[in-house]
């Protein structure tokens, strides 16, 4: 299934991905494609404010992996894992980093940004979303499942 979106602003692309959150499980990974800049980040902070997760959201670049603990969800999601890639140059790298147990974990929900650099281990089910920058403020997000 492929679902398209056309965001005109940072808030509509929030407000799409915390409606989009709804429908999240345990165990789904979310492979987010894109240039820098295209919104990948702001696309789990909606992810994350749809879950009803209230702390700050920002970009994991150098720390790699950001849990959010996720309360008392009826989805029964218990953490949702922001991941970003940028800086990881090899799949060996992940295991350095100890990311396997994250992307894998089947009680939580991974959000996996430069998820190309790990194409190979990724399951056929994640889902994948593709966040391109039309102009300054508009962005096509394309959801395919
Ligand atoms: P990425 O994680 O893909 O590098 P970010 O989410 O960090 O991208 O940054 C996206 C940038 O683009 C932000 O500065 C944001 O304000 C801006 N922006 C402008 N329009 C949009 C839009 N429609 N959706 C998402 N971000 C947008
Ligand atoms: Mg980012």
């Amino acid at each position: 299934m492929k679902q398209e979106f056309i965001s005109n602003s940072p808030l509509e692309t929030k407000n799409f991905a915390a409606g989009f959150a709804k429908n999240l499980k345990p165990g789904i990974i979310l492979a987010l494609y894109g240039d820098l800049g295209a919104g990948k980040t702001t696309f789990i902070q909606g992810l994350a404010a749809g879950l009803g997760y209230k702390g700050k959201v920002t970009s994991p670049t150098f720390i790699f992996i950001r849990p959010y603990e996720i309360s008392k969800q009826k989805r029964k999601i218990k953490t949702l894992y922001h991941i970003d890639l940028y800086r990881v140059e090899k799949p060996s790298d992940l295991e350095t980093i100890g990311a396997r147990e994250f992307i894998f974990d089947t009680e939580a929900v991974a959000a996996i940004e430069w998820p190309e650099k790990i194409e190979k281990i990724l399951p056929t089910k994640t889902i994948k979303i593709n966040l391109e920058s039309i102009s300054e403020t508009k962005r096509k997000i394309t959801v395919s499942e």
